[in-house]
Formats: structure tokens, sequence, C-alpha cells
């Protein structure tokens, strides 16, 4: 069987995926706070509890925040863990002697969802994660398309295209720059937006919620999102043209997205016709093992 763990900055994940991709053993703990080798030594526990548990060895996979640089081979971009200037797939590797593949978490929503999800069957897949950030990854014929620099798909810290007046120079971004996508497109962005122009303090989703519940102000702001989007993922078209664009994190639950970015790409993409599907997640919260998993996509010896 297949083993994926998602480490994220507030718990990690582990499952286990027979060869039909069903979930067949499933248990989550909290991260250790700042805390790197009770980080690693967490993994191996439940790695190694999960393998009793089964009554056999599986090959391991393993969703992080970040990537590992090729050129150092340290851990970079990971802005909320304790991970950063650390060999952590050689680590792992070590504390549960075998090898042990390790991908970015955007990277694995995106396998999860193009190859047995949202996307299943799409020959090229943009999968984005919106939520506290804004990431991506790219698969290609049921493959993660890594990168020589292992950045593939990280399109949260370009700048927001075809931008207004009052977009410019965009707020600051915590890399440094301003009017980076990420800092109008992540659920954060989107709340502070809507309270610069409304006043009123509300999450992405509570904005989402009103929106949808019929309240203007709110529909407004998220109109301004809806449109800041479909131009971040026109030009995002313009270079891969994916088949598939699978949203992820907790702004996908905005169903109005699926008919409102659609509705508006067209003017900023250049083609005379667009047939790339934008779609809601399947696996959703589960993409980071699932997707894990998937790093090792050949039958399990
Ligand atoms: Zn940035």
């Amino acid at each position: 069987m297949r083993i994926g763990v998602d480490l994220g900055g507030t718990k990690i994940e582990v499952a286990a995926l027979d060869r039909g991709g069903a979930a067949v053993a499933r248990h989550r703990v909290l991260t250790p706070g700042r805390d790197y080798p009770a980080t690693v030594a967490t993994i191996r526990d439940l790695v190694l509890a999960l393998e009793t548990e089964l009554g056999e060895s599986c090959t391991v996979g393993i969703a992080m925040p970040g990537a590992i640089s090729p050129a150092t081979g340290l851990v970079k971009n990971a802005n909320s863990t304790c991970l950063i200037g650390h060999p952590f797939d050689r680590d792992i590797a070590a504390a549960l002697a075998r090898e042990v593949r390790v991908a970015n978490d955007a990277d694995c929503f995106a396998l999860s969802e193009a190859v047995d999800g949202a996307a299943a069957g799409a020959r090229s897949v943009f999968g984005v994660i919106l939520g506290t950030g804004v990431g991506g990854g790219i698969v290609v014929s049921g493959r993660l398309l890594a990168g020589v620099n292992a950045i593939a798909g990280e399109w949260g810290h370009n700048p927001l295209p075809w931008p207004a007046d009052a977009e410019r120079p965009g707020p600051l971004c915590y890399c440094g720059k301003f009017g980076c996508i990420e800092s109008f497109l992540s659920g954060p962005a989107l709340a502070a937006d809507h309270q610069r122009v409304t006043g009123s303090r509300q999450t992405a989703e509570e904005v989402g919620h009103a929106a949808a519940a019929g309240d203007a102000p709110a529909a407004a702001s998220l109109a301004r999102y809806a449109d800041r989007l479909a131009r971040g993922l026109a030009s995002v078209v313009n270079i891969i043209d994916p088949e598939v664009i699978v949203l992820g994190g907790g702004l996908s639950s905005i169903a109005s997205l699926y008919r409102d970015v659609p509705a508006l790409w067209g003017r900023y993409i250049f083609s005379d016709h667009v047939a790339t599907r934008l779609v809601p997640p399947r696996h959703g919260d589960s993409s980071g093992v699932r997707g894990a998993a998937w790093l090792w996509p050949e039958p399990a010896a």
C-alpha cells in the first residue's frame, strides 16, 4: 500500500491508500510547535505505527509547505514551519531507513485531483490553493511537473496581472514585494479588501456566504475577487493552457466562482474560445495525504 503524509503548520495527517486509491486507515496529530527534530520523529512514529497496524511495509510520500531547493538540498519557501534550512527529505529518509518522496503541498493537491479527483482523465491540470496563502501545482499526463528550481506552479508571488490604477502598487506581501497575486487572492486578502471598502470585519468564507445570501456589499467584494482571480488564472492559461483548473483551499467552497470566473477570463485569455474547465475539488482536505501517497505512481512491490 501507499502511505501519504500531510505535514501542515498545525496538524500532521497520515493515511494509507490501497491499490484502488481507497483510504484504509488515517490518523492525525498536532504538529510539534517549532521543533524540527520532534516533527521528523512524529512523522516516523506515525508511519511505523500505521505499518504495524496494516501488517505490511509501504511506500511513503510526504506533502510539505515549501520545497527542497535543488541548489542546496535544504527546505526553502516554507513560511509557517521550522523546516527552513534543513535537509528534510534526507532526514526523514534516514529516520525511516528507506527512500521517501517529498513534494510541495500545493503540488500534492494538484496530483491528487489529477489522479482520481475532479480532474481525473485530463492530460494537463493546474491545481490552485486559495487559502491562508496562494499556491499551485502543474500535472501533465499524471505526473507532477517539478521544475528545475522546484517552483513550478508557484504563481502566488507573481504580480496581479492587468492591474487597475487603484490596485497599484497593491498590498505589501510578506515576500517583500507589492501587489503579489497572493496579497489579493488569499483568504485574509479577500477579508482585508472587504474591510477596506465596507469597514466590516468578516472572514473570506463569511463574505462568500453573505454574498450568496444577497448582501450587496459582500457581493461587490466577491465580484472584485472573481475578476482578480480571472486575471490571475488567465495569465496561467496563456502559458500552460491546461485542460482543467481545480480550486482548493478554504475559498474553493465559494460556489459562485465556478460560474463567474469562466465568464470573465475570456477577456484576458489570448484565444477565440476557452475550453479550460474550472472545477471544485473532489478530495478537498484529503488531497494532501492522497497526493503525497500518489508520489509513488508505480504499483507497490
Ligand atoms: Zn509575494
